[in-house]
């Protein structure tokens, strides 16, 4: 099998790396990633600058291909240009700190999974729960068993999921749940501040995870000691709505 590596924190993040060496026992495992942290740019693309690519040691004895561009960038490239012949599956992460709800759509650990489905290669994103220590090996293991049965049960249909491990020090996590991603939103403010030079500031405060209590959510199973895995799609049409819009008789 061969497996396409990207993430959003950069080329040499312990999550990216743990996620390498248990994704070797699976087959050939190409890492094309940042070369700096790219978190919470979303789907973003680089249109307007070039994109240079540099052989990284990994430091375990692999090498990967390190692009100052964005996760989105590095698997369009990898898929487009870096890769003799694409791969069966594209995976990213680990990602250190959870990507659940509405945090998907900020998450470039998601996009660069996002980026791989686009292509109709099968797609994982891999996130742990931040925590004082952070098992990544431990996530990544979880992670494969999970990649090594959608590709027994998918086969070549093009799947893209969302995984979450929560902190494994904590314990094991209480098993795994399949459920759809939250809609509630954050619990988050703004605080205005000063420069030196007196000028106003604003730094985002609160928290931007939500919380969703009693339903059936990636929150909720999360919170309740879950891995949670959400099946994503790429088509943001709000299918139940378009022939009520088709009903306002839009007029120019
Ligand atoms: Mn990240």
């Amino acid at each position: 099998m061969r497996i396409l590596l990207s993430n959003d924190d950069g080329i040499m993040a312990p999550g990216l790396l743990a996620l390498r060496r248990a994704l070797a026992e699976l087959g050939d495992v190409t890492v094309v990633a940042p070369t700096v942290a790219q978190s919470a740019v979303g789907h973003a693309i680089t249109l307007t600058d070039p994109i240079r690519v540099h052989r990284v040691d990994l430091g375990d004895g692999a090498k990967g291909y390190g692009v100052n561009g964005r996760p989105a960038d590095c698997v369009k490239l990898a898929l487009l240009e870096l890769m003799p012949e694409p791969p069966d599956l594209v995976a990213s992460g680990v990602n250190l700190g959870t990507n659940l709800g509405i945090n998907v759509l900020y998450s470039g650990t998601v996009a660069a999974a996002v980026e791989g489905a686009f292509f109709g290669v099968p797609s994982v994103a891999v996130s742990i729960e931040d925590s004082d220590a952070v098992d990544y090996d431990g996530a990544a293991a979880i992670a494969r068993r999970i990649i090594d049965q959608m590709m027994a049960r998918g086969g070549k249909t093009p799947l893209l999921l969302n995984v979450n491990v929560p902190d494994l020090a904590a314990g094991p996590p209480k098993g795994i749940r399949v459920v759809p991603q939250s809609m509630k939103g954050f619990n988050e403010g703004w605080e205005r501040r000063s420069d030196p030079r007196g000028r106003t500031y604003y730094w985002m405060t609160g928290n931007q995870e939500g919380e969703d209590h009693g339903v059936d959510s990636d929150v909720a199973a999360f919170d309740e000691g879950y891995v949670t895995v959400t099946p994503l799609r790429f088509d943001l049409t709000d299918r139940h709505r378009i022939d009520n819009v088709r009903g306002w008789d839009l007029r120019l």
